[in-house]
């Protein structure tokens, strides 16, 4: 519900007669629209102005408000100070304000012309909005320098530098307050409290920025009190505009006000375009995505000159001024947020957020030079992951989204998007440690299978230990020990000793549960030391082996470990397969190439039964199995193995008979997915 004082105001929005309300020493504290068409002054500009300094006679107006404080109302004629420096003659009523409690709560002035009043064209009934200027309050002390140069050379403007020097003015200089009307005609989906302390030419439309410019430094020349006016071109917002501009008071000498009139050039009603606007900015405000509008429109204007010099190879530019990137971190704001933002970066309101977007890429410093090159090299938009710290210090996965503002349009805005993606990277992280202990357990399930083979290979060692040690004793018993025979025996049992530890190592290796490790190997390698596992299996069941492995093979990169978990289970797997085969009949053929891609590629052919036709689309799925003491997880876990380092997996039947399984690896020279 609106408080009955919010009410009277928006009541004395729409009055057709000036309307002020005054605090009990006399100063401004609501200015209606009709006031300020009556007198020409913006809200904005009187508001807190003692009633004094606004009178012609400031001695008459002070007995007028004496009289007005003893007899609680007052009627007469008033001389109030115009802003273009006449002196209006109203009729005026004021009426002091009394609260419950006794005290004096406030004096409400309505005041009409006595005479010379211009009828306006506008029926304020139908079009409340546009009886009231588009006033600001803007503050040009950023522009001192700029002012400096045009000062010096007051003389002429012989190059023409001025109009790019006024525009510049107008890029520099910041909003301190607009009315109501501005931030409805301008401000987008920005309330006026986020507009002020924003630079001018985020809000103001680009063909008139210079004229605007100009009229700023035609108002700080004049004489306090004194304003300078001027028609502008139609621009798409309002109707052949008139824009007045005249300094602050002395309290604020880098202050000017700028008041704009003129009907909105659009011919939809007042209120469809509001309830449009207010549709526009809901949607905005309540979008579940978090939303980021800043103003790049200097780092733009560094891109061109950059573009201008020949710059091509811009990351390579950007290597060599790192500077750049941290400019852009301190100078690019972000205007405006919506409700999700906030939310999501923890601030207490869109304020906290209205800063330079520096902060947003403090953890990720490499997105922002991303996000800078898809600028500079014209796409429309970028996305990718990001983490970013919010205000309250917890690190986020975002998924990060920039679209760039479209080529010359006038307000230049690029709007960041950031989509929260904690959970689910959590959920992935989650994901992959299931299925780092599910591979585990398979490799586990898969040494089981391969028990006998490795207490066959150990004991090949250990065996050769024993008879060396024995006969080495024999000969040291000898009346004279031969110590050359010992050292020789001493040395094949250290051989032994190794040999044993390279197979303990290499078991371990399989059957520990560790992280997966990248790095740069050939398929060739895998195979050579995935038969070691299988040597002895292949060996009792008297299969032989034929190997071709193609020379210069293409490196990948990988985890050792778990590309061998892949080769053996085939391994395995084709050993299965040969139990029911006449022994002259097994024969396994390993092969590996380099494809036309430059991937590696193994191919691994059994003598078998094959794989029926109808099992070919689901040996790949977990616990699809045919075997009686079979788990069903070796080719899943092989097939995502696989995935994870980017390659493929596939099983075929041979014509001769026989199945083929072929694992391609592409030549990466990126670290795989372990997803
Ligand atoms: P498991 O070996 O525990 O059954 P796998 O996932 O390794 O699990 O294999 C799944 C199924 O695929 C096997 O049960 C078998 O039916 C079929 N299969 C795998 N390799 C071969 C092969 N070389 N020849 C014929 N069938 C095979």
């Amino acid at each position: 519900m609106a408080s009955p004082a919010s009410d009277e105001m928006s009541l004395a929005e729409l009055a057709s007669e000036s309307t002020v309300l005054f605090d009990e020493d006399g100063r401004v504290r609501y200015w209606n629209p009709a006031a300020e068409r009556l007198f020409g002054w913006p809200a904005l500009s009187v508001e807190g102005v003692q009633v004094t300094r606004l009178a012609a006679s400031s001695r008459q107006e002070a007995s007028a408000w004496a009289a007005l404080l003893q007899e609680g109302f007052w009627r007469g004629v008033l001389k109030r100070r115009s802003r273009d420096g006449h002196v209006v003659e109203v009729q005026a009523r004021r009426l002091v304000r009394f609260e419950d409690s006794g005290e004096l709560r406030d004096v409400v002035e309505f005041a009409a012309p006595t005479s010379g009043h211009r009828p306006t064209s506008i029926d304020p009934i139908d079009a409340p909005d546009q009886m009231m200027a588009a006033s600001w309050e803007i503050d040009v002390a950023p522009c001192e320098s700029i002012l400096a140069d045009i000062e010096g050379e007051r003389a002429g403007d012989p190059d023409g530098r001025h109009a790019a020097l006024y525009q510049e003015i107008v890029e520099k200089a910041l909003i301190v307050r607009v009315n109501k009307r501005t931030a409805r005609l301008v401000g987008g989906n920005r309330t006026r409290e986020i507009m002020a302390g924003q630079r001018v030419a985020a809000f103001w439309p680009l063909a008139s920025r210079s004229a605007l410019g100009e009229l700023i430094v035609e108002a700080l020349r004049s004489e306090a009190g004194r304003s300078v006016f001027r028609g502008l071109p139609t621009d798409g917002i309002l109707r052949d505009p008139v824009v007045t501009a005249w300094r602050a008071d002395s309290e604020r000498p880098t202050h000017v006000f700028i008041s704009v009139e003129g009907v909105a050039d659009d011919d939809r009603s007042y209120l469809y375009l509001k309830a449009s606007e207010a549709r526009y900015r809901k949607l905005i405000h309540y979008m579940p995505v978090a939303l980021l509008q800043v103003d790049a429109s200097h780092m733009g204007k560094i891109y061109a000159g950059l573009r201008a010099q020949g710059v091509v190879d811009f990351d390579g530019y950007l290597q060599e001024h790192p500077e750049l990137i941290d400019l852009a971190g301190r100078s690019v704001p972000v205007t405006d947020v919506n409700r999700r933002a906030v939310e999501l970066l923890g601030g207490q309101g869109p304020h906290d957020l209205i800063r330079p977007v520096g902060h947003l890429f403090a953890i990720s410093p490499a997105t922002l030079r991303r996000v800078m090159v898809g600028r500079f090299s014209g796409r429309t938009s970028h996305s990718e992951f990001m983490k970013v710290r919010a205000l309250d210090g917890r690190v986020l996965d975002v998924r990060f989204s920039v679209t760039y503002p479209e080529p010359l349009t006038e307000l230049d805005t690029t709007i960041f998007s950031l989509e929260d993606m904690t959970d689910r990277v959590r959920m992935e992280a989650q994901l992959r440690q299931l299925q780092a202990d599910y591979s585990h357990a398979a490799r586990v399930s898969m040494l089981g299978e391969l028990t006998s083979s490795i207490a066959h290979e150990v004991n090949q060692p250990l065996a050769a230990i024993m008879t060396n040690a024995e006969t080495s004793l024999r000969w040291l018993a000898r009346d004279v020990p031969d110590v050359t025979k010992v050292t020789q025996l001493t040395a094949r049992i250290a051989a032994s000793a190794r040999r044993a530890d390279e197979i303990v190592q290499r078991i371990r290796g399989m059957a520990s549960k560790r992280a997966p490790e990248t790095v740069s190997l050939t398929l060739n390698e895998i195979v050579q030391q995935s038969l070691l596992f299988v040597k002895h299996e292949i060996e009792t069941r008297s299969i032989r082996v034929a190997t071709s492995c193609a020379r210069n093979l293409p490196r990948v990169m990988g985890d050792r470990v778990q590309l061998q978990q892949v080769v053996v289970n085939l391994l395995i797997n084709a050993a299965q397969a040969m139990e029911g085969v006449d022994e002259a009949e097994r024969l396994l053929t390993i092969e590996t190439m380099a494809d036309a891609e430059g991937s590696s590629v193994l191919t691994l052919r059994d003598r078998g039964p094959g794989i029926p036709a109808e099992h070919l689309s689901r040996i790949f799925d977990g616990f699809f199995t045919t075997k009686d003491e079979g788990m069903g997880i070796g080719l899943a876990i092989c097939r995502s193995i696989v995935a994870a380092h980017g390659g493929t997996i596939s099983a075929a039947n041979v014509s001769a008979g026989g199945a083929e399984f072929r694992v391609e690896l592409p030549a990466a020279e990126v670290a795989p997915r372990w997803t």
